[in-house]
Order: C-alpha cells, then sequence, then structure tokens
C-alpha cells in the first residue's frame, strides 16, 4: 500500500519518483503535546464524526508542509528538528491544486 501524505488538499504519495523530488514524509510525533500542535495544524476534520481528525499509526504529513529551516540535514537525509510543527502551504497547496473556479 501506498502511504499518502495527511493534510488536506495535499495528495503527495510516498512513492520513489516523490522521493527522488526531494520530498519526505514524517510520521505524527509520539510526544502528546508536539502531536496536538500538529493535528491543530492539519486542521481536518473527520468527515464521518464531523469532529477534529485523529492521525492514524500511519498518519504522515509530506515535507511541503514544513519550512527548510525545519530540517536538520544528514548527508542526503532529512529530518525534522525537535519541536518542529507543520506551519507552511496547508491551505496555499490546497489553493495551489484548485483549479480556479473555486477561488471565488
Ligand atoms: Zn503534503
Amino acid at each position: 500500500m501506498t502511504r499518502s501524505c495527511s493534510a488536506v488538499g495535499c495528495s503527495t504519495r510516498d512513492t520513489v519518483l516523490s522521493r527522488k523530488r526531494g520530498y519526505s514524509f514524517h510520521q505524527f510525533p509520539t510526544d502528546t503535546i508536539q502531536r496536538s500542535k500538529w493535528i491543530r495544524a492539519v486542521n481536518r476534520v473527520d468527515p464521518r464524526s464531523k469532529k477534529i481528525w485523529i492521525p492514524g499509526p500511519s498518519a504522515m504529513l509530506c515535507s511541503k508542509h514544513f519550512h527548510e529551516s525545519d530540517f536538520e540535514s544528514y548527508g542526503i537525509r532529512r529530518k525534522l528538528k525537535k519541536g518542529a510543527v507543520p506551519s507552511v502551504s496547508l491551505y496555499e497547496v490546497l489553493k495551489s491544486r484548485c483549479s480556479p473556479r473555486c477561488t471565488s
């Protein structure tokens, strides 16, 4: 099964191609406070319960949602810094994927 990004409107999938393009994928933190920050940032609603969406064990976000400065590099590998919270383009990604008629 191909894993994909959990952000609303983002459909980046964890494939060889997306890795080649430089995207990385990051699982939700296990730390409760850090995790709730991510959940709030993602701001996703569960369509069934209409409640705030809770990430499952395989939920992850792609690197599009983080600033370059949120990463630490280890050679060709990138790792998120401790305390990094997704802040980038959770909505911009959505907008840029949107067709022109849904901007109004
Ligand atoms: Zn994404």
